[in-house]
């Protein structure tokens, strides 16, 4: 899991902090990353605390398999 810090100051979550299912989305060795780093891609994700849309950056997504949605 990872720890996504949310963008809404008035969050509800304990410190702010949710967590994201990293081994769903990433690659062994995946992780947080600043836009721009080599291989970053950006995820946006709702904050189950107050519902807010976070927009953050991991390293090494998985390949989504585009051709299972193609049937
Ligand atoms: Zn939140």
């Amino acid at each position: 899991m990872l720890r996504i810090l949310c963008c809404n100051e008035k969050c509800t979550a304990p410190g702010r902090l949710f967590q994201w299912d990293d081994h769903k989305n990433l690659q062994a060795g995946g992780k947080l990353a600043k836009k721009g780093d080599d291989g970053a891609v950006s995820f946006v994700e709702t904050c189950p605390f107050c519902g807010s849309r976070n927009k953050f950056y991991v390293t090494k997504v998985q390949k989504i398999d585009v051709t299972r949605n193609m049937i």
